[in-house]
């Protein structure tokens, strides 16, 4: 394939699921750009990254690092103008919380007291030493299932972890939830129950607005459920290769 004919074949496939998402939004009768798209680049080469920023493309996820903040900084030399975000929306290691720190715009997956405290420093050094300069946004991950393999806190666990992350203001800002819909099920039923536990959250917490649900095969049932971040991958980039570039 040319660079053009992946350009052009991302610029499509970028057309078709806004198209999607303001379709659902309107059949939900949401106001339009209320649920944010954002392409999930992982497995793909940064490259690709920088062919969707100059599409005009600006919200990205990645689940893993290195690979994540090595893309981040081969896009931002090659288009220093640029201005795109990038949040980690993988499972976190500890150890990694430094590096990411200086990359994510939010961590979409905090999910323990412990990646609370590390991700709490992690920020606070990456202000100090200037390599960010707002706080790093935290999204509490709910688990439906409380199946732990697939991450996540169930909701009773949220009012203490966010409590905590509310403790490391200045360094942290509680911006809302995550969900990734179990798979077994109706995503609609956890997709519902998701929004039930995301507008209780939001009582306590109202500045917590985003609730991240809804990938490529169910986004318009996560917009009818009240998403305001969809995450979408395969959608937009195609099948993903079985090795990581
Ligand atoms: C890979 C991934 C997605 C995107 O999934 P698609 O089905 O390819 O759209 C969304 N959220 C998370 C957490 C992911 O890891």
């Amino acid at each position: 394939m040319t660079e053009d004919s992946r350009s052009r074949e991302l610029a499509a496939a970028l057309t078709a699921t806004r198209e999607r998402i303001a379709a659902a939004e309107a059949a939900a009768g949401r106001a339009s750009g209320s649920a944010r798209l954002m392409i999930v680049t992982k497995f793909f080469p940064a490259e690709d990254l920088a062919r969707l920023v100059r599409l005009g493309a600006d919200e990205f996820g990645e689940n893993r690092e290195p690979e994540a903040g090595r893309k981040v900084a081969q896009v931002r030399t090659e288009l220093p103008e640029a201005d795109f975000t990038m949040d980690m929306i993988g499972s976190v290691q500890r150890k990694k919380a430094r590096t990411i720190a200086r990359w994510a715009r939010r961590v979409q997956s905090v999910d323990s007291a412990e990646l609370t405290e590390a991700l709490a420093s992690a920020a606070s050094k990456a202000l100090d030493d200037g390599h960010r300069s707002t706080p790093l946004g935290v999204l509490l991950q709910i688990s439906l299932d409380g199946d732990p393999a697939r991450g996540g806190v169930v909701a009773e666990q949220l009012p203490a972890l966010a409590e905590q992350v509310r403790g490391h203001d200045g360094a942290l800002s509680l911006d809302g939830l995550m969900v990734i819909a179990p798979l077994h099920g109706q995503a609609a039923e956890h997709l519902a129950h998701a929004q039930r536990i995301a507008e209780d959250f939001r009582r306590d917490h109202p500045e917590a607005v985003e609730l991240s649900s809804g990938m490529s095969g169910d986004l318009e049932t996560a917009v009818e459920f009240g998403s305001t971040c969809v995450r979408v991958g395969t959608a937009i980039m195609g099948p993903r290769p079985l090795v990581s570039p």
